[in-house]
């Protein structure tokens, strides 16, 4: 029998998935990738992709079979915008994916599971301040998730425990800050701020009309993690013996109006700020990298302007595509 690990990954088709599956092509892993659409913006380099809707235990069932690792992506989930309505497709999709993607992990016999919790878990009373203290992993409780998106990350970070402490299966669970990079979505209502920035200017550089429009009065702020250090983090703490939930994002804390001219700046134009009504989410996060440090003896380390530079560069290019320019 070969003992070349095997892999699953699910949500394969989305942005972290897409791009944790050629990290683990490159470190010598069997992949099977699952998701309900293909990969967007470049073959999979999966060994196995399946198209299977997750929400199904069936389904699960069969996207776990003969797997060592699970590493559990899939989610119903996309920025501001998204999170802030949908709540009860959000809570129920969700669900249904998490629950029984852990069962057939157990069921089949895998060793360990990782679950990609998030920043959007820690309650709304410690981010009411744009100069916010750096959340800390403790500062989870007493509960108080802004969305049902929190709410369903939490409730699914407990099963995890509790499945890990009757020992049925080992469990990581990560909680991501702001994951951004090359290949994730980009428009369509899914898209986040780095990407949904990106965009704007571009689209401003290309038709000369450099008004750009920011939900709320740009002021509220949070950290940007790239995608490199994002998968560093899932693949250091997947092999640690670490077991809580533990952060994985940047602590350098940015505006949305910084972010804009960052990006204007990387784009070579200067830019006019509209300001607009929209959801903002919290007034201001930050990742509290202490526990991070001691755990992983790591932090990411890919500075924003460089990971804003090379996401920029990507989305100019799929933009002109769009335009034909
Ligand atoms: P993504 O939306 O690009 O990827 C998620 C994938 O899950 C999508 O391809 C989607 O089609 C798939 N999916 C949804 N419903 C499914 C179903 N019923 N069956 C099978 N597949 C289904 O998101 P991402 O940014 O790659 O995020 C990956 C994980 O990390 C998610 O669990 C997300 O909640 C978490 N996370 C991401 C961030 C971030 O900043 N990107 C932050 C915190 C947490």
């Amino acid at each position: 029998m070969s003992s070349q690990p095997r892999a699953l990954v699910t949500g394969a088709g989305g942005f972290i998935g897409h791009h944790l599956v050629k990290r683990l092509k490159a470190e010598g892993y069997w992949v099977r990738g699952v998701d309900i659409k293909h990969s967007e913006y470049e073959p999979t380099a999966a060994d196995e992709f399946e198209i299977f809707d997750l929400r199904r235990r069936d389904n699960c069932l069969r996207a776990a079979r003969g797997v060592d690792d699970v590493y559990a992506l899939a989610s119903d989930m996309g920025g501001m915008g998204f999170i802030s309505s949908n709540h009860a497709q959000i809570l129920r999709n969700n669900l249904l994916i998490n629950l029984h993607t852990l069962e057939a992990a157990e069921m089949n016999g895998a060793k360990r599971l990782l679950f990609t919790s998030s920043a959007c878990i820690y309650p709304e009373y410690r981010q009411m301040e744009a100069e916010v203290t750096p959340l800390k992993e403790e500062d989870a409780y007493p509960a108080q998730p802004q969305d049902a998106y929190g709410w369903e990350k939490l409730v699914t970070e407990r099963l995890c425990m509790h499945y890990r402490e009757e020992g049925r299966i080992e469990t990581r669970v990560v909680r991501f800050h702001n994951i951004f990079g090359p290949l994730g979505t980009w428009d369509g209502g899914r898209e986040k701020a780095p990407a949904a920035m990106c965009r704007k200017v571009a689209i401003a550089k290309l038709t000369g009309n450099h008004e750009i429009e920011i939900w709320g009065d740009g002021e509220q702020t949070r950290s940007f993690c790239y995608i490199d250090d994002c998968l560093t983090g899932i693949r250091k703490l997947m092999e640690s013996d670490y077991r809580d939930p533990l952060n994985v994002g940047q602590d350098r804390l940015i505006t949305i109006n910084d972010l804009a001219d960052m990006t204007a700046a990387i784009a070579g134009i200067t830019i006019t700020k509209k300001h607009i009504p929209g959801p903002q989410g919290v007034r201001g996060r930050n990742s509290d990298n202490t526990r991070l440090r001691q755990v992983l003896k790591w932090e990411p380390e890919i500075p924003l302007e460089e990971g804003m530079a090379r996401t920029y560069a990507w989305i100019e290019s799929q933009v002109r595509e769009r335009m034909g320019k």
